[in-house]
């Protein structure tokens, strides 16, 4: 098997070199990286690696360790999350509590846990994902582990949001970077793998913006693409409509901020998406557009914002993105994100 992770080469030669060299072997390492690129399935090839059974390429995949790895039925690599185990005899379990931390009292059993000697792997590797999910005093608990964790243990900390983490975690860790993942890797990939229709598989590749995890979740359901035409259908009603409008979707996503972030970062980033293709095709790069289908709506707001009309879109998304990370209110940021839009007929010049 060994690590078969499409497109992000360059991180796995760092991991596979020390797997072959334990000398290079760091005991924290941060996988930093887009969503959906492969840095949680590389953080289990990495312990499946360091543990593997097989004496050629390892991880081999089919030992006993590898495999109890894959279903993560191996006492000593454990992925750490929002909402998960503690011991807390007063605590319910927090994954059935709504936690959207990674709290304190699991950072607490943690390090319990990696006091022990591994029961029997060579390296006991714990997965902290998304550690920028880590409240502020988990993560102050936590720097002791990062900074001399025992011999025999490997912390791996994945994040989508780097900036999000605190430099005092950062520091103490190994970074690893993985990147979006080529359109045309992703294309070939869900025909040879995943037997996708041709025409699915191309359309998918073009708005994945290098998600290949999204392009295969979006193959397995349909449900993903008709979200993401829902956020630009309201894309169209807001640019279309008045300051109420605006105000209203603004105090809907930011309600369902607290709740429900992953599925508010995800307009955003359709959000980016469009307005990243209205850019191009206003700066006369059609053929490099994502939304294919929707090539007429991409030249009229093309013709009607310019390109200044589009940067300013995309820095006022941006802007709303960042400042969700840093907790602002989620209501004002998503409110300054649309009341910063273009509006119609009000072409900025380009
Ligand atoms: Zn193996
Ligand atoms: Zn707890």
């Amino acid at each position: 098997m060994t690590w078969d992770i499409i497109g992000q080469e360059r991180a796995i030669a760092v991991l596979r070199r020390a797997v072959e060299d334990e000398s290079r072997l760091s005991h924290a390492y941060l996988f930093a990286g887009p969503e959906h690129v492969g840095k949680a399935t590389a953080a289990r090839r990495f312990a499946q690696a360091l543990n593997c059974e097989a004496d050629g390429d390892r991880p081999c995949g089919e030992c006993r360790t590898c495999r109890l790895i894959a279903e993560d039925k191996y006492a000593d690599v454990e992925f750490v999350g929002v909402g998960g185990i503690c011991e807390e005899t007063e605590h319910r379990d927090h994954s059935a509590d709504g936690s959207r931390d990674i709290r304190i009292c699991q950072i607490r059993r943690l390090q319990k846990v990696v006091s022990r000697a591994p029961f029997e792997a060579r390296y006991r590797v714990i997965i902290i994902d998304p550690a920028d999910a880590l409240t502020q005093d988990a993560a102050n608990a936590f720097l002791k582990t990062l900074e001399e964790p025992p011999p025999s243990v490997v912390l791996v900390l994945i994040t989508a949001r780097e900036a999000a983490l605190r430099e005092t975690v950062r520091s103490r860790c190994r970074r690893v970077g993985f990147s979006g993942v080529p359109r045309a890797q992703i294309e070939a990939a869900l025909q040879e793998r995943w037997q996708a229709e041709p025409e699915l598989a191309s359309r998918l590749a073009r708005l994945a913006q290098g998600r290949l995890g999204w392009a295969v979740a979006a193959l397995e359901d349909e449900r993903l693409l008709i979200d993401r035409d829902e956020v630009i259908d309201e894309i169209e009603t807001l640019l279309a409509g008045g300051d109420e409008e605006r105000f209203g979707y603004a105090a809907s996503l930011g309600a369902r901020y607290p709740r429900d972030p992953a599925t508010v970062r995800s307009s955003l980033a359709v959000w980016e998406a469009w307005w990243g293709d209205v850019l191009l095709v206003a700066a006369g790069q059609e053929s490099l557009a994502a939304e294919t289908e929707r090539l007429d709506t991409l030249r009229s707001h093309a013709a009607q914002y310019g390109v200044a009309g589009a940067v300013t879109a995309l820095n006022a998304v941006a802007d709303a993105r960042r400042h969700l990370e840093e907790h602002a209110s989620p209501t004002l940021a998503l409110e300054v994100m649309l009341l910063e839009l273009p509006r119609a007929g009000a072409r900025a010049g380009s």
